[in-house]
């Protein structure tokens, strides 16, 4: 047997036994997660407070409450990515310069990626702000649709979604209203999900508030569209932007002007929140 032949006799075997398994590509990754997680868990088992590092006068010994559990994210922020494949976006969320996360990624065929437990921090909302909230990521799940935000979403996405959406908002309790754009808390910054994104169709599931029919309807003189926008929970700052973040929601529309109509869908919205 020649050495050649030697070498190449075990080679079918070997291919036989790789083909099908590819190697996961993002082990560097799942290692600092695992000693992030590792670290994070020894921060929260430290018995609140050593004595001395605040104000608090020290008591004499530690009492633990027996009564606690994790808190709970209360809000759903939906985003695009804004980019152009479901691997950019891993690769994006897996490399520490970007500084950039989300809980879920959801590709454009239906695969749903699971990247960061439910109760953790996920660094999706950035600078943002809906009602009195501003620390938005403290408080949600960030959940990224692969789509490059000048195209429709397909309906294996949209489906994965919904099916997502159903499992948080039973576990955790999220209520109907809390489910929400990127471009709503951050209207001068973000415009995503874009104006394709099917917002209505997540509403009569049970996933953020809509308008009723708006035949008819005659807003009432005095009312005011800041007032309405402010009590959704826009930040009014720049009223503008605001106003084209609402549109861009409810009206599919992601033009600046604001019309009559427009202001009837506020004035529908808004009477369900009172
Ligand atoms: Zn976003």
């Amino acid at each position: 047997m020649s050495i050649l032949h030697r070498i190449r006799k075990p080679l079918l075997p070997l291919g036989l036994l790789f083909a099908g398994c590819s190697p996961n590509p993002y082990k560097a990754a799942n290692r600092s997660y695992k000693d992030q997680v590792k670290q994070y868990a020894r921060t929260i088992a430290v018995r609140p407070l050593a004595s001395g590092v605040d104000s608090v006068p020290p008591a004499p010994y530690w009492v633990g409450t027996t009564n606690f559990n994790l808190r709970k994210p209360n809000f759903v922020i939906i985003h695009h990515t804004a980019q152009n494949s479901c691997p950019q976006t891993l690769q994006t969320f897996t490399v520490a310069r970007t500084q950039v996360s989300a809980h879920y990624v959801i590709c454009r065929d239906g695969t749903v990626y699971h990247m960061l437990n439910d109760y953790l921090r996920a660094w999706q909302a950035g600078l943002s702000k809906w009602g009195n909230i501003t620390d938005v990521n403290s408080i949600s799940i960030g959940i990224e649709l692969d789509n490059n935000g000048f195209e429709p979403f397909p309906p294996e996405q949209i489906n994965s979604l919904l099916r997502l959406l159903t499992r948080l908002k039973t576990t955790y309790n999220v209520p109907t209203a809390n489910f929400i754009g990127h471009g709503d808390i951050a209207p001068t910054r973000k415009n995503d999900p874009s104006s394709f994104f099917p917002w209505k169709e997540l509403a009569d599931k049970g996933f953020g508030l809509w308008y009723s029919d708006t035949t008819g309807v005659c807003v009432p003189e005095g009312f005011s569209t800041l007032t309405a926008l402010r009590l959704i929970g826009y930040d009014v700052k720049d009223s503008a932007a605001a106003a084209q973040a609402f549109k861009r929601h409810f009206e599919a529309d992601s033009t600046k002007t604001w019309g009559l109509t427009d202001e009837k869908v506020l004035y529908t919205l808004y009477r369900q929140y009172q």
